[in-house]
């Protein structure tokens, strides 16, 4: 099946047919740089991530841009109180926006440019916009002028007449209608400010997602992508900007990721109600996090409680605990192909071929995480009633290997295992160790040593190793926690 997106611009789900065959382009709106990101913020930036990932497992050569905005009110507000420069700010909360990421498991995008590093495009932009007649001079100040463009409100389904209702913009006499919009904001003292053909100042934010897209992607592009707020006003006014400069479509595939709710109300500093990832990962595993987002589309509203991840948790533990089963099923080496197979093994066979097809277009299906999520626990389920009654045969032994490198391809774009084989090389060290040590106690039980071998075996349970004497040979094993 193909790919399927639900595009904000139509209101339907489309077939995926990149502007180029084989490359996707796709650009997310990222953060404002004025404090740690929340676990609202943490929603786009591991679905995108992921839908990036999974992008390239189907063979596309992806383009991941995210921007950093790292010239804003909220940070010049910030750097005021604080009585340090806005760059100041700016420059510790990217390096915390990276970190967070990182603990996170989300991938570097391949490229991050920040706003302030980016004002020549931005500036070239506005004096097009300019040049058309869209764009008007006022005081030092440059606005849109949105009747200027026919397709205004075309991305939320408004017209200008029910915005102008809507809206709560600032009414300013000076300008030619209240819902145009700053591209560019003269100085004000004491905020930072730039050269530019109007004086001195700033550039809107709208304007930076315009000019940084358009500059990594080109002007026509894939995917754009944010949470649902930033449809109306940032997005329309992005596609106003872009398609207004000239001959541009800009983003064919719009796609908006729904609201975290703590408890069911909204998260806001009024109500004191804001989470920050880096506490919820003082608690909880970043596969846990991944987890509860991934299991829920990521279109729908989600909701955040203490409950809800602790239902996280203990799925992550199901699925965690087979891993380990499935990691440590050891194939005899004279039968690494399937033998002719019974009726059950067969069943099993096409179970888990039908789990994966089901995956895959789950996935292909607007990106379906929950449901893919729930094909991945139903085989988890069937694997657990294998295991658990015992005495595999090798057939099945291979068949549960098999489950395990499905598994782990699922991690590969979804990470939500604690997958050792990430950082192997003190693993594989402590594994030699504890061969050594194993071969040793069986020397000493050769020896009838029994005092020292079961030392040897006494100090490793507590350390969570079992030794299990088999009759060919001892064997170590990591103790299910
Ligand atoms: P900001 O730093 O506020 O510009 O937001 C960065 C990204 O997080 C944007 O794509 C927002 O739409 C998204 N976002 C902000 N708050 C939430 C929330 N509560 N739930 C989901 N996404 C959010
Ligand atoms: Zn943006």
């Amino acid at each position: 099946m193909a790919i399927h997106l639900y595009n904000t611009l139509s209101g339907e789900k489309e077939k995926f047919e990149p502007l180029q065959a084989g490359k996707v382009s796709f650009y997310v709106c990222g953060p404002t740089v004025y404090d740690y990101f929340h676990i609202g913020n943490a929603r786009p930036f591991i679905i995108y991530d992921v839908f990036r990932r999974f992008l390239q497992y189907r063979g596309y050569d992806v383009k991941y841009v995210v921007n950093i905005t790292d010239v804003d009110d909220k940070i010049i507000q910030r750097s005021i109180k604080e009585n340090r420069t806005a760059k100041e700010v700016a420059d510790e909360f990217t390096k915390a926006y990276f970190d967070d990421l990182d603990q996170l498991l989300v991938k570097l995008p391949d490229v991050s440019p920040k706003a302030t590093e980016h004002l020549d495009d931005m500036i070239t932009l506005v004096q097009e916009l300019v040049a058309k007649g869209i764009a008007y001079v006022l005081d030092g100040d440059v606005y849109y002028s949105i009747e200027k463009f026919q397709s205004y409100g075309k991305l939320s389904g408004k017209n200008i007449e029910d915005l102008q209702a809507g809206s709560r913009v600032e009414i300013d006499e000076r300008k030619e209608n209240p819902l145009d919009f700053a591209l560019w904001k003269a100085a004000k003292p004491d905020e930072p400010a730039w050269d530019s053909p109007w004086g001195k100042g700033r550039p809107g934010w709208h304007l930076e997602c315009s000019a940084m897209s358009m500059k990594y992607l080109s002007k026509d592009f894939d995917i754009h992508a944010g949470g649902e707020d930033l449809i109306f006003p940032h997005h329309e006014n992005e596609i106003a900007q872009s398609c207004g400069s000239g001959n541009v479509k800009f983003a064919k595939y719009w796609l908006h990721n729904g609201f975290l709710n703590i408890r069911d109300k909204k998260m806001s500093k009024s109500i004191g109600n804001v989470l920050i990832v880096r506490d919820i990962l003082k608690s909880y595993k970043p596969q846990v996090l991944r987890l509860f987002f991934l299991q829920k589309h990521y279109r729908s509203p989600i909701n955040y409680s203490e409950e809800i991840l602790e239902d996280a948790q203990r799925g992550w533990e199901r699925l965690q605990n087979l891993f380990d089963n499935l990691n440590s099923i050891e194939i005899d080496s004279n039968s690494l192909q399937l033998k002719s197979l019974t009726n059950k093994e067969k069943e099993f066979k096409n179970f888990q071929e039908r789990i994966k097809q089901e995956y895959i277009s789950a996935m292909e299906d607007d990106f379906n995480t929950a449901l893919a999520i729930g094909k991945v626990f139903e085989l988890v389920k069937e694997c657990n009633i294998i295991i658990t009654r015992g005495n595999l045969t090798e057939n099945q032994k291979l068949l549960l290997v098999n489950v395990k490198e499905f598994i782990v391809e699922v991690d590969e774009i979804l990470s939500i295992l604690d997958n050792d084989e990430h950082d192997s090389s003190g693993e594989e060290e402590l594994s030699k160790v504890l061969d050594l040590l194993v071969g040793i106690r069986s020397e000493l039980r050769k020896n009838k040593l029994w005092d020292l071998s079961d030392k040897i075996r006494e100090e490793l349970a507590s350390i969570g190793y079992v030794i299990e004497d088999q009759p060919e040979k001892s064997i170590w094993k990591k103790e299910k926690t």
